[in-house]
């Protein structure tokens, strides 16, 4: 048994006591959003975790799922499938005691802003790792999101009844990647290239699997002992049950110490290893990070704080899903509370236009269906039916007043220049792009050119491009041309306007301002990005990946 175990008993269902309503409503809540490269098996284990919270009874709807999904690879297809992109936006389930709110962060091709502003929803991070490829280039940019919020990370290594990296080796890669240390809660246990258990050492023990015969379909049995007892002994054979102890003395000795407050505050990543499959591993997974990720957190506003059990109503919009029906200019707007109760049909105050909104026909998303809610609390995320009024980043309150801060545009990656061939409908065209740049659908530069500044698109995900095609013509009415351009960074830069010009100046470079006339440079490449920001840098220019 580890010295260093962690040891942490109390679960929501012990809080109750004298605490008020709000109270334990807070403390039950967990939301998050699981960061992973395609592939990694973020469906399937989206689909085990809702099997372990009795959300669905069998797991058997991934192929199918997949198999829509691959379908989707025009916009025009994705488009018909929006019900389910909505309904799986966030998923709302119950597992002993907490109330889990999991975020879904589109990935794929749709891969987009929409994926970095979940996160900003999230109060922690579950990392899928496959387990031969440990962490990849989605994976990578996602986590640095997190990092910069200080979002804690957990992270899963998946795919373990296939034979993968060295554990060790593959923990060394992930803190030397991201810059981050590992704590292993549950440490593979192999018998010949075989998954058989976990050794958990938050309980000391080892956790034997139980092999099933319906492939994953459902919960995993397991026999348990403590890691020193003769039945581990005798159920792996000496040389395996040797082994493991060994490797679990040398974490305890070499290894991350525990932390909370270093999981807190993101610099440390409690590991686990599983297969989300055949389900092994998981539940050991599930119970930690249930324990140990933060109930929703107080959250900073422009000049104050907001905590989560205030009496008043808070939250901002995070996400708008525009067109469910393209009849109708109707959107969902999902809105995350921070504080207070929400209460169906209740009328807030939107800061940024000052006006009043009623929160009607609100609604959450228990499992893969859309419910009407009448009540939600701090960490959960609500969708409201929205003629156009709400943005993203919109801050909603009932009494106090007070207002977040903003959500922040990443730089993206992918660039188009973006004109119309008829003149006469180049006002439609401002018009759709300011729309819907202010919907988060992509965002609008506009570079210096004779004719007036000329509008160039940037979005993070090439699919961005396609989706933003599309809206214009059908929302708009207008037929828009896109002309790709090289560029594949952006940096916004604060400095002197001479400084600005002078840095800017170059082939290989391009000056631009977003729609609030901050200046921004979009280069070809990298390496004279990181040349120019070391050129700057001596003069005092800032250079920032996210608008300042
Ligand atoms: P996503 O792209 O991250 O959503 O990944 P999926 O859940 O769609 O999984 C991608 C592929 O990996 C599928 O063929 C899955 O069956 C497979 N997969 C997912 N989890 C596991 C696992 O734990 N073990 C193995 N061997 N394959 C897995």
């Amino acid at each position: 048994m580890s010295d260093t175990a962690p040891h942490r008993t109390e679960s929501p269902a012990s809080t109750q006591g004298n605490s008020s309503r709000i109270d334990r409503e807070i403390a039950r809540r967990r939301t998050f959003a699981i960061i992973s490269h395609p592939d990694a098996g973020k469906t399937t284990l989206t689909e085990k975790l809702l099997l372990y919270g009795g959300a669905i009874h069998l797991a058997g709807s991934v192929k199918a799922r997949r198999a829509t999904r691959h379908a989707t690879s025009d916009w025009m297809e994705m488009e018909k499938e929006r019900g389910i992109s909505v309904t799986s936006s966030v998923l709302q389930f119950d597992y002993d005691g907490y109330r889990i709110n999991l975020l879904d962060t589109p990935g794929h091709q749709d891969f987009s802003e929409d994926t970095y502003r979940t996160l900003v929803a999230a109060d922690a991070a579950v990392m899928l790792l496959d387990n031969r490829k440990g962490v990849e280039e989605q994976t990578r940019k996602l986590f640095n999101v997190c990092k910069l919020r200080r979002t804690p990370v957990f992270t899963l290594v998946n795919k373990c009844d296939r034979p993968g990296e060295d554990p060790f080796q593959l923990l060394d890669d992930v803190e030397a990647d991201l810059g981050v240390e590992c704590y292993p809660v549950t440490w593979p246990i192999t018998d010949r290239g075989q998954f058989v258990g976990v050794v958990n050492r938050r309980t000391g023990e080892a956790v034997l699997f139980r092999k099933g015969a319906d492939h994953g379909q459902t919960q995993v049995q397991t026999d348990r002992y403590p890691l020193d007892d003769d039945a581990v002994t005798e159920a792996l054979g000496s040389e395996i049950a040797d082994r493991i102890r060994e490797e679990i003395a040398l974490l305890d000795m070499a290894g991350a110490e525990f932390d909370a407050d270093a999981i807190t505050a993101g610099t440390l990543s409690p590991t686990f290893f599983g297969s989300a499959l055949t389900n092994f591993g998981i539940e050991p997974f599930l119970h930690t990070f249930l324990d140990y990720a933060p109930p929703p957190p107080p959250r900073e506003t422009v000049d104050d704080v907001v905590h989560p059990e205030e009496d008043d109503f808070s939250g901002f919009v995070f996400k708008i899903q525009a067109n469910l029906d393209p009849r109708h200019r109707d959107r969902i707007a999902f809105v995350r509370i921070v504080s207070g109760r929400f209460d169906a049909g209740m009328e807030v105050d939107n800061r940024r236009s000052g006006q009043k909104v009623r929160l009607a026909q609100p609604q959450t998303f228990m499992a893969r269906e859309r419910q009407a809610v009448e009540e939600a609390w701090p960490g959960d995320v609500v969708g409201i039916h929205d003629r156009g009024s709400l943005r993203i980043g919109d801050t909603l309150t009932a009494g106090r007043s007070l207002e977040f801060r903003d959500i922040p545009r990443f730089s993206p990656e992918h660039f188009a220049r973006i004109s119309v061939e008829d003149p006469l409908r180049r006002k439609h065209l401002d018009n759709g792009l300011r729309q819907l740049s202010e919907e988060g659908a992509a965002q609008v530069f506009y570079a210096p050119s004779i004719a007036g500044p000329a509008p160039i698109v940037g979005a993070v995900g090439p699919l961005q491009f396609d989706v933003l095609l599309h809206r214009l013509e059908h929302e708009y009415g207008v037929e828009a041309r896109l002309e790709r351009l090289p560029y594949t960074q952006a940096r916004w830069i604060t400095g002197s306007d001479a400084q600005v010009q002078a840095l800017a100046a170059g082939y290989d470079r391009q000056l631009v301002h977003d729609s609030r006339e901050r200046p921004l440079i979009l280069f070809k490449t990298e390496w004279s990005m990181q040349r120019t920001i070391e050129k700057g840098a001596d003069g005092g220019v800032e250079f920032h990946s996210v608008a300042p």
